[in-house]
């Protein structure tokens, strides 16, 4: 069997062993828990349709990783791992399931096989699924001449790579023959025809559909998020948030002077203003003690709060104060939390596919809990499992990733995808072991060119 895999250019020494290695499995476990979620959505019935991932494999390049494929013959709801075929790049079958006994038939390489193999050869997919939904089976009936089905202006186009809203999605349609197989030569003459297409409509059938990035959705447990340049425009923080506490110290000091909060406050800023003065940092000047009076001491902290603001200082004190100035304004309707507009949908999506999604940002907590608490679109909190700031670590320190590892409980780092702008970041995660993907949104800083990662303009991409 090594010769065979040999003859394909799969580049690994003991096939045997690989194949009964966790990375085969966890592929096949996959598969066979697809088959019986998509049982379940009636995306493939008991007998019909059929799904198939490449085995993920970073060691190996993606035109040679081995194949698993959902077998025909077993009932999908019933699907287990030990049911599945596993085969070569080329396609030959290293290794088939047990038969099984009286009144089960036994399990047979799907007659998609050969269609599925064309799309691995010539779309470079990660995974191809034939369903033969009703809704897939209906568009091919609209006008039975068509040999396209086209829609625009709907809002699910924005999930398919490539397309926006206003785009227009064309699926070409093939005629179907009295046997799958038979289907082999006009699906692959519909993916030369329409090269970009990640999909082929059979007429009374289904559809063959294929794509390269959600099988590595599928196998993340975890995605966490960085808030500036990821989820919401960096203008936002630094024109809305950043000019309303710095135009707002006074007045919020001045209302909430005698309460414990404040009070706290206060004190935490006395203490940085201290050690501002030993060390010598400009811009700061001594605070009267409390008996001088409620106005000297807002006077002397306001003077002292827009000097570090000025100096764009990252410090707990102005942390603190901005947080809770920011909350007052969003308790009041004056501000509002900004998310870019593919935002909740993703999170929702996620969120619905029992991935756990968690904020890493520098700004604080309770600042970062404050902004997905009254967006336009409402209260996002719901999605969302936790926050993480700056106290867990540096964000360009892989330790800072390492921590979170931990604290999120994941088996390994790369269950964990970190999307962020910040190109050091990513950096810091991936060398922690996480998944790395950098936005590029609108306003971002530029993006030198020669990296490794992955980009994306938009949440409906993942
Ligand atoms: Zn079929």
């Amino acid at each position: 069997m090594a010769g065979v895999a040999a003859a394909n250019g799969f580049p690994v020494l003991n096939l045997q062993a690989y194949l009964e290695g966790k990375t085969v499995l966890e592929t096949r476990a996959l598969v066979a828990d697809l088959c019986r979620q998509f049982y379940t959505l009636g995306w493939v019935s008991g007998t019909g349709g059929s799904i198939t991932i490449k085995v993920h494999d970073d060691s190996i390049p993606k035109p040679d990783q081995l194949i698993v494929m959902s077998p025909s013959g077993v009932q999908k709801e019933r699907m287990i791992s030990e049911d599945m075929y596993v085969l070569s790049s080329g396609g030959e079958v290293l290794s088939k399931p047990c038969p099984k006994s009286y009144p089960h038939k036994t399990p047979k390489c799907s007659d998609c096989a050969p269609l599925f193999m064309k799309a691995y050869q010539m779309c470079n997919a990660g995974a191809v699924i034939h369903s033969h939904g009703m809704e897939s089976c209906l568009v091919t009936m609209i006008n039975p001449l068509s040999n396209e089905f086209r829609i625009a202006h709907m809002e699910m186009i924005k999930g398919i790579f490539g397309h926006g809203y206003y785009d227009e999605l064309v699926i070409p349609i093939i005629e179907n023959t009295a046997y799958e197989r038979e289907l082999t030569k006009s699906l692959s003459e519909a993916i030369s025809a329409y090269p970009k297409t990640t999909a082929v409509l059979v007429r009374n059938h289904g559809i063959y559909v294929w794509g390269d990035s959600w099988i590595s959705a599928k196998t993340q447990k975890c995605i966490v998020l960085d808030i500036e340049g990821t989820t919401t425009p960096i203008s936002f923080v630094t024109e809305i948030l950043f000019p309303y506490a710095r135009d707002n110290v006074r007045k919020h000091l001045i209302s909430t002077y005698d309460t414990i909060e404040t009070k706290d406050d206060i004190e935490l800023l006395r203490a940085q203003v201290l050690d501002d003065l030993e060390k010598g940092i400009l811009g700061c000047t001594p605070i009267p003690p409390d008996d001088a009076g409620k106005e000297e001491v807002i006077e002397s902290l306001v003077v002292n709060v827009e000097a570090m603001i000025k100096a764009d200082r990252k410090i707990t004190a102005l942390k603190q104060l901005q947080g809770h100035i920011w909350r007052t304004g969003y308790d009041n309707n004056e501000l509002q939390g900004v998310v870019f507009n593919d935002v909740p949908e993703a999170l929702e999506r996620w969120h619905d596919g029992g991935i756990k999604i968690y904020i890493y940002s520098s700004g604080s907590r309770e600042a970062q809990r404050l902004i997905f608490r009254n967006t336009v679109h409402g209260d996002l909190r719901k999605y969302l499992c936790g926050f993480f700031d700056t106290t867990i670590g540096n964000k360009r320190d892989a330790k800072s990733y390492c921590e979170i590892s931990q604290s999120v409980g994941v088996d390994k780092p790369s269950e964990i995808l970190f999307i962020t702008d910040v190109y050091q970041e990513a950096v810091a995660a991936k060398a922690a072991g996480l998944e790395a993907i950098i936005s590029i949104r609108p306003g971002n800083a530029p993006l030198s060119e020669n990296h490794e990662f992955k980009t994306i303009t938009s949440f409906a991409e993942i």
